[in-house]
């Protein structure tokens, strides 16, 4: 069987496996990234975060994605269950920054530039073949199986493995980490369509989020070549109430939302309805002996915000800087990495603790600055992505109108147990 020696293998090409292996690679480590499909791909998370500008700066990413057909997300608006259009959220009317002004991409072209960057940035990319392993040795992980399409099995060995492997979770399952959380358990099914409508000017590009009963929501997002995402979130008994049937109900749920209803009207739904579950989820840990977790594959939100991609964009940043850092020290313990799994678990905290506040009936947006207008700086940087940083007075004032969740205890490094899963 053929094996490689590495400084780091990332599972996973998606934004967080390819930000990481692009930055490790700048620094110089041999990088290996195992990527099962052939890019492009398909993949769904089509709106970015105005914040999703400086990871994409430090990867050299933003002349191409200025000379891309992406749309220009200037915006984020509100429509009522009776089809009422709110003002809409001008990013740059709260933020003096050419950042303000972010996109909506076609993800298959999206990832295939960070791909390419990987590559370009001096990573082997390798597609088209599946890690199937992680390999343990003295309580640490050592290395990857993986077999290509062909059926080919091959080792990578590394003092450091990155799982970027998104909602397929790659450690999660195979550790049984997986903690769900157990108020966002939505479902969403969601399709395409070609010439819908678009609204004029700078609300063109929009990020729309429309709502439907008990807190459900649809989002509809424009992007390149007239093509349109629509789906619909809420929760598991109230979509399939008079139907199993994907197409039927998705179309009984956009004949009930006047707004997505007339803008879909004049369009022509094309490909396949698409559903899924696990709506938010986080890993027990963040990390063991050699292995580390990021983007999708450490946890999952609720997509209401469009936080995911910059998550793990950010993510992918950070874990390649610890990860460089700690081979420098000759650290690859898990413990090396809580202050990672902190960094990570206060930006998806922040994100969370808005997305109940999104679903609880005793909220609105509106009241609460009404309430409180002093807090507009601080709901726009949580919902421009500037996560990192103190909301606890926000969080406190919010409390007011709706439960906010306290931080969940996990996502913290592996320390005390034994390695769960060994490998001969
Ligand atoms: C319905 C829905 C709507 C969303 N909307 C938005 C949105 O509007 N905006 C937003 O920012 N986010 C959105 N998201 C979230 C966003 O899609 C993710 O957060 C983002 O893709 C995470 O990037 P990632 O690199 O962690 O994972 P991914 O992008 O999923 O990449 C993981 C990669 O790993 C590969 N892989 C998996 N297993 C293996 C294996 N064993 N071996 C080799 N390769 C493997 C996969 O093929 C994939 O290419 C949405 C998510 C959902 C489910």
């Amino acid at each position: 069987m053929q094996a490689t020696q590495h400084d780091v293998i990332v599972i996973g090409g998606g934004p967080g496996g390819a930000t990481a292996s692009a930055v490790l690679a700048s620094k110089g480590r041999n990088v290996v990234v195992l990527e099962k499909d052939k890019f492009p791909r398909y993949h769904v998370g089509e709106s970015l975060l105005p914040y999703c500008y400086f990871p994409l700066d430090r990867l050299g990413l933003i002349p191409k994605m200025k000379a891309s057909h992406f749309p220009k997300k200037y915006s984020v608006q509100f429509v009522s269950m009776e089809g009422r259009l709110s003002v809409p959220f001008y990013f740059f009317q709260h933020w003096d920054h050419e950042a303000a002004n972010t996109w909506q991409v076609l993800r298959s072209e999206f990832d295939q530039m960070l791909l390419d960057n990987s590559r370009e940035k001096g990573a082997e990319v390798i597609e088209e073949i599946t890690a199937r392993e992680l390999i343990w040795k003295d309580g640490a992980v050592v290395g990857v199986k993986a077999v290509t399409k062909s059926g080919e099995a091959r080792e990578f060995h590394a003092p450091m493995t990155i799982d970027a492997t998104g909602r397929d979770m790659f450690a999660i399952s195979r550790n049984n980490w997986q903690v769900r959380d157990p108020y966002l358990n939505k479902i969403a099914i969601w399709t395409y369509y070609k010439d819908a409508m678009r609204d004029p000017g700078l609300d063109e590009g929009a990020t729309t989020v429309a709502f439907v009963p008990d807190k459900g929501w649809f989002w509809y997002i424009p992007l390149p070549d007239g093509m349109t995402s629509v789906g619909v979130v809420a929760e598991k008994d109230y979509l399939y109430r008079d139907s199993r049937d994907l197409a039927t109900i998705y179309q009984r749920e956009v004949a009930a939302q006047p707004w997505i209803k007339e803008h879909v009207a004049c369009g022509q739904q094309t490909g396949q309805y698409y559903v899924t579950g696990e709506f938010s989820y986080r890993s027990r840990h963040c990390s063991a002996n050699g292995l580390v977790l990021t983007g999708d594959a450490f946890g999952f939100l609720d997509p209401v915000f469009s936080s995911g991609v910059f998550l793990a964009l950010r993510g992918g940043e950070l874990v390649a800087d610890t990860v460089d850092a700690a081979l420098t020290e000759g650290d690859t313990s898990a413990a090396r990495f809580a202050e990672y799994g902190e960094s990570m678990n206060k930006g998806i905290e922040a994100m969370r603790k808005l997305v109940y506040c999104f679903y609880n009936n005793n909220f609105s947006f509106k009241d609460f600055l009404m309430k409180n207008p002093t807090m507009k700086g601080d709901l726009t940087d949580c919902l421009i992505g500037n996560l990192y940083r103190d909301f606890d007075p926000m969080f406190e004032a919010m409390s007011e109108f709706a439960d906010v969740p306290k931080p969940v205890p996990h996502g913290m490094p592996l320390v005390s147990e034994p390695a769960l899963q060994t490998c001969p």
